[in-house]
């Protein structure tokens, strides 16, 4: 809208120069509408700081599953909020900040509202985009309007604390100098540091600025150094524990069969964040009403994490060649993983979803944080295992691989800047293009050979396994292992 009244009045002062009339009253009025917007814009913000977001449900720390360590750090942290007496006896520099970092939906909010909760503050919540505008000053503007807002609203509940919660501080923080319309960006910033700096003066209020982000290496450093975002808090992915625990607080409300294991269903659910296994719970009562049940089951809860993976199911259904060749392609992969690491698949399935045909689903033994090349290594030969039992059974190859063979790329890049590839320890971006191209091809040359070699004596085994699948749709771990230890007389 802006844009198109700047244009339009550009196009007037044209014209009228052109006709040498008196631009002066013209200027004038621009100048008056351009405030007007500039206010309208502060109008919005307010809004949006008070109204929409402040309201959330009230949350303890009890309500968010895992991220003890977390939980410790920022507990930590507000014992300064909490105890502001005992913090200025011992002459102890005010906490003004914590930065929690984390990817998306690991509880970072969820975090800031039970602290909120905890000390008895009121909480205020914005998200960093809410600061950026075109024209220069107005962020600037805002962040000084959030902070006498947080203040007054304190004031108004009759708190002596208040949360200011900033999302994606990544975007309001960013360090400066970096954005093309850098002006806008620096002075918002800059605003938010004059800010911090002037809190907890002697108005008998004290403020903890709470930013999250997903991306530190973008903020500024300044906003990280002593006195301002004092104490960085990582919140990551949940771990095996958390998991489990996440799972039952979101199937806590809802009406569960009783002999479900959710250890079970957070082993498989590796990777997942918070925000996903909310997901997963809602999704598993919507299956199990969809089939008319009264209670969920652990089928509903295994069939919601491929929902949650993969998408929807789709209403297409490949003609049967194509089902003969996508049902070979994941016996394939299933096959070489079982064979590299057994017990490792939970489910094969030909259910269209999403963008995927079919999938395997695969079930970590434990969680893994590092990796060995001989991991990453087996992690490519099970990529790799879907075209090369096309190749066998089929006698050639087809594009259904092309999502397999970019990650088996990706993985082999990870080899070769880890330092565990032939070329020893390298800085992957000097690398001559050429040099690289050839490393990962030989990578992967390895390991197709091995995945050759492996499946050349079990062709009636694919075929054997592909026919249930296409039959069934799927195949459990379980009866895949049985299959493999019927036809091989061992397991894999
Ligand atoms: P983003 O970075 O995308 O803003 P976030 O880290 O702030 O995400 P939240 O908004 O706190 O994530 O979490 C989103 C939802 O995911 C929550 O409302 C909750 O349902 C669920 N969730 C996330 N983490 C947890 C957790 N540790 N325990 C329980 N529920 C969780």
């Amino acid at each position: 809208m802006r844009e198109l009244f700047a244009g339009v009045g550009a196009a007037a002062v044209v014209i009228l120069l052109y006709y040498q009339s008196n631009l002066i009253p013209l200027l004038i009025l621009a100048g008056v509408l351009l405030l007007l917007f500039n206010f309208s814009g502060i109008k919005t913000m307010r809004l949006t700081a008070v109204g929409k977001r402040a309201h959330g449900k009230q949350i303890s720390f009890n309500e968010i599953g895992g991220q003890e360590t977390a939980k410790k750090e920022l507990l930590e942290a507000l014992d300064f909020v909490m105890k502001p007496h005992e913090v200025k006896h011992m002459g102890i520099r005010p906490l003004k900040g914590v930065m929690l970092v984390g990817p998306p939906g690991t509880g970072k909010t969820l975090l800031a509202k039970a602290a909120a909760g905890y000390t008895g503050s009121s909480f205020l919540s914005v998200a960093g985009s809410e600061f950026i505008e075109v024209y220069a000053g107005v962020g600037a503007q805002r962040v000084r309007q959030l902070f006498n807002q947080c203040r007054q609203k304190a004031k108004n509940e009759g708190r002596n604390s208040a949360i200011l919660f900033i999302d994606e501080i990544d975007i309001l923080g960013g360090q400066r100098g970096r954005h093309s319309s850098h002006l806008e960006y620096d002075q918002t910033l800059n605003q938010l540091l004059v800010e911090m700096d002037g809190l907890n003066g002697n108005d008998g209020l004290n403020i903890l600025v709470i930013g999250a982000t997903n991306r530190p290496e973008a903020l500024d450093t300044a906003l990280l150094r002593p006195g301002r975002f004092d104490r960085v808090v990582q919140v990551d992915l949940p771990d095996l524990e958390g998991r489990e625990q996440i799972l039952e607080l979101h199937l806590h409300n809802k009406p569960v069969e009783d002999n479900i294991s959710l250890e079970k269903i957070a082993r498989e659910t590796f990777g997942f964040s918070g925000a996903h296994l909310e997901s997963l719970a809602n999704e598993a009562a919507i299956l199990a009403m969809r089939e008319g049940r009264r209670r969920i089951g652990e089928k509903h809860l295994l069939e919601a994490i491929d929902k949650v993976i993969m998408g929807e199911k789709l209403e297409r259904k490949p003609g049967k060649e194509e089902m003969w060749r996508i049902a070979v392609h994941e016996t394939g992969h299933a096959l070489v993983s079982e064979e590299l690491k057994p017990g490792s698949v939970s489910q094969v399935t030909i259910t269209p979803r999403g963008k995927a045909l079919g999938y395997v689903r695969h079930q970590p033994e434990r969680d893994y944080y590092i990796y060995t090349a001989d991991h990453l290594e087996k992690q490519i030969a099970v990529l790799l295992g879907g075209t090369g039992s096309e190749k066998l059974v089929l006698g050639n190859r087809s594009t259904g691989s092309l999502n397999d063979f970019k990650q088996a790329v990706e993985l082999a890049k990870k080899i070769i800047a880890a330092g565990l590839s032939s070329l020893g320890v390298v800085s992957i971006d000097d690398l001559p293009v050429g040099l690289l191209h050839r490393t990962i091809q030989q990578i992967i040359a390895v390991q197709e050979k091995r995945v050759a070699d492996l499946l050349a004596s079990r062709v009636d085994l694919i075929k054997e396994i592909a026919r249930i699948i296409i039959e069934k749709e799927k195949i459990s771990g379980d009866t895949l292992r049985r299959h493999i230890f019927s036809s091989t007389g061992q397991a894999c």
